[in-house]
Parts: structure tokens; C-alpha cells; sequence
């Protein structure tokens, strides 16, 4: 096994999908679990099905019915409830704007770099506070230089190939506090840094993963340009919703194949299982 954690007796997943209901509400038989973390509640119920084989934990990041804003999710619990129950490899779906004009609405991404511009975020487990089973977590710097799995990133990208989907490779995805949407000039200066996506989710569910040593892979559906990249009057809700939806039964297809071509989990060796090498954690990941 690629490390000591791997591969925990009672696992019900192995890998994880945190996106909304569209992604497994047409799967024969799902299982709906309520997981409670050391940081409080996930966004929702954990969804258990099967896909070729694997076992998939579904996590709709809003909660159901979208109630959660993007500065509001526990993004902490959520990834500590996928890692609890077994899941080592997380599928990380989401809607983002472009920031070039060839990246335009339908566009899928998969990022091979991010940058955090959010602001009220918890984004370390050590932080210092105790657990409630009285460990403490050290102080740990963990290794982000790059945030994305490569094993996963390939996968994913060789999934939406094989069905026709002329993904992108790279790129870099940055990541704003919301839930509003950017000016013109934060949009203009996002795109002059070169800069390839905005999203308001992406972070810090990365970095969050990558400290429980869990393999994470961004698939950004482009939905908009946003305001700086286009000459309308701005990005809406309603365009946002209108191409998610055009593009979510694609979307989960390829997830879909993506999660039946991902490493098995016992034979992972990606850079993300070594992001703590040198460092005493001070608590058991669970
Ligand atoms: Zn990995």
C-alpha cells in the first residue's frame, strides 16, 4: 500500500464525487448515509452507489436543494466525511467562468494550477485546535506546489477525449470569495495574470484534500465568460444554471468513466500521498 491509512477495513468508497444530485440521482441503488465530522456537519448526506465496479461516495457541495453559498460550505467536513468512510480519490465537478474568449460557455477544464483569492475560509486541519478525541494537530506546512493529481488529471482528460469532449488541458482556475460575481476589473486583471478560469468552490476544497492526502482532480465546466472576457452586461445566475444544465448529462458521463479508469486505490503512488513526508500530524487522518 502506498501508505499506512490506505485502504481502511470498513471503507463503503473508494472514491469520491462532490457535485450535486444530477450526478447520481440515474444510479439503480444508492445508499444515503449521514457522516458527522470533528468540524461539524458535511453540506449533506453522503450518497453510496456503484459504478463498474467502484464504490462512489456522492456529496451534493450545496446540500441538496443548494442552500449553501459558496463562503458558507464546511468544505472541512466535507472532505474529512469522504476520507471516513474510505475515499482516497475525490472528483471535484464544478461550474466556472472563462477568461479568455476561446473558453466560452461548454467548454470542460482541468486545471493544473489555482490561486486563492477567497478571504474567511478555513483551509488547514492544523490549526492547533484539539479533536474531540483530545489529539492536537501540529503545525504542518503541507507540500501544494501542485494542487491537482496528475494520475487523476489524466484520467479525466483521457475520459472526456474518448467521448469527444476536446477538454483542456491545464490551466489555471482562481478561485474568488463570491457569491457574487467579479467586476470588470477584477475579471480584466484575472485574465491579464493569465489566468484561465474563475470559480468560487474550488478552494479550499483542494488544499483540504491534499492535507488528508486525498487525490483531487478539478473538471471545470466553463458556463459564461466572465465579465471581462465578454461585452454584454455581465455573467447571471440564470445563464450559469441554463449551460450546466445543456452540459450535466455529458458531464456525468464522463465522471462516470472517469471513476471506472482511476488507479486503484491500494496502488496509488501520486505525489498527493506524499504531501506530509518529514511531519509528525499529531492526529490520525481518518
Ligand atoms: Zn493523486
Amino acid at each position: 500500500m502506498a501508505n499506512g491509512h490506505d485502504g481502511a477495513a470498513a471503507a463503503t468508497a473508494d472514491i469520491g464525487v462532490i457535485g450535486g444530485s444530477g450526478f447520481y440521482s440515474f444510479l439503480d441503488d444508492v445508499t444515503e448515509i449521514q457522516v458527522s465530522t470533528p468540524y461539524g456537519d458535511p453540506s449533506d448526506s453522503l450518497f453510496l452507489g456503484e459504478i463498474a465496479g467502484r464504490k462512489v461516495a456522492f456529496l451534493p457541495r450545496h446540500g441538496r436543494g443548494h442552500h449553501l453559498p459558496p463562503h458558507r460550505i464546511n468544505y472541512r467536513a466535507n472532505l474529512w466525511a469522504l476520507r471516513s468512510v474510505g475515499v482516497r480519490q475525490v472528483l471535484g465537478p464544478c461550474a466556472v467562468g472563462g477568461l479568455r474568449a476561446e473558453y466560452g460557455p461548454g467548454t470542460l477544464l482541468v486545471p493544473d494550477q489555482l490561486v486563492d483569492r477567497t478571504k474567511s475560509r478555513a483551509q488547514t486541519y492544523f490549526d492547533g485546535v484539539p479533536l474531540p478525541d483530545g489529539s492536537v494537530p501540529n503545525v504542518v506546512h503541507t507540500t501544494f506546489a501542485d494542487p491537482y493529481c496528475p494520475e487523476g488529471r489524466r484520467t479525466a482528460l483521457k475520459a472526456a477525449r474518448a467521448r469527444d469532449w476536446a477538454a483542456v488541458d491545464g490551466g489555471t482556475m482562481v478561485v474568488v470569495e463570491g457569491p457574487r460575481f467579479s467586476t470588470r476589473a477584477e475579471s480584466r486583471w484575472h485574465a491579464a495574470a493569465g489566468w484561465s478560469v474563475v470559480g468560487m468552490t474550488g478552494h479550499p476544497e483542494a488544499v483540504l484534500a491534499r492535507e488528508l492526502r486525498l487525490c483531487y482532480t478539478s473538471l471545470s465546466l466553463v458556463t459564461d465568460l466572465d465579465a471581462g472576457a465578454e461585452a454584454g452586461e455581465g455573467v447571471s445566475h440564470a445563464e450559469v444554471l441554463k449551460v450546466f444544465g445543456e452540459n450535466v448529462a455529458r458531464l456525468r458521463d464522463v465522471l462516470f468513466d472517469a471513476v471506472a479508469a482511476l488507479p486503484a486505490t491500494a496502488e496509488r503512488d501520486c505525489l498527493c500521498t506524499r504531501a506530509h513526508e518529514g511531519w509528525d500530524l499529531g492526529i490520525e487522518l481518518p
